[in-house]
């Protein structure tokens, strides 16, 4: 696990969100957000604000408690998305293992908020905010997807980037058809 603090490491920004000092990262998986980096164009740089909080950190109990008065507050300000409560204030892998990670965009030097209000933002400015830089939102989450990410449904945790490391094992075609067979089910040695 890495422990990384505010700046540049390896040519990749790491901004932790508040009120964390540090990003807390899968090892492997710092690797393959490295790969996404290489991956994408000059002008768009990726920056990780969130990785693994350990349960019984203070931070992890200060998110705990922002989490249980915000889905409150929530509740309250959008009747209409009460469904999406769970998505948005869920831990959502956080608090298991350095695998799930938080990035931000930076285009042109500029860090793109699609988010300004965080997770209270109406659906509407998310939407706006969207569409003006769709392509570079898609490229970023393609670019994801390619090195084994797999981005929240939930429209707003994907605005917030927020990325599952799970690569897909890659297997030939005929793997799946052959292995279904019964003459290729080994019993044991002949
Ligand atoms: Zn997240």
């Amino acid at each position: 696990m890495l422990s990384l603090h505010n700046g540049t490491h390896d040519g990749l920004e790491v901004i932790p969100r508040w009120p964390s000092r540090r990003v807390h990262i899968d090892q492997s998986v710092w690797g393959h957000l490295l790969d996404t980096q290489r991956a994408l164009p000059a002008c768009i740089r990726l920056i990780v604000t969130r990785a693994y909080e350990p349960r019984n950190s203070r931070l992890a109990i200060a998110r705990t408690l922002f989490r249980r008065i915000g889905s409150c507050l929530f509740a309250t300000l959008y009747c209409s998305r009460r469904n999406e409560i769970r998505h948005i204030f869920d831990a959502n892998g956080h608090d298991i293992d350095g695998t799930h990670v938080d990035v931000s965009i930076r285009l042109n030097g500029r860090r793109l908020r699609f988010l300004p209000l965080g997770v209270f933002t109406p659906g509407c400015i998310q939407k706006r905010n969207e569409a003006s830089f769709y392509r570079e939102l898609e490229c970023v989450k393609s670019a994801l997807r390619k090195t084994g990410f797999h981005i929240h449904q939930n429209p707003t945790e994907s605005l917030q980037i927020h990325c599952d490391f799970a690569p897909i094992e890659q297997k030939p075609a005929n793997t799946l058809r052959e292995s279904s067979r019964p003459e290729h089910v080994s019993h044991g040695p002949a």
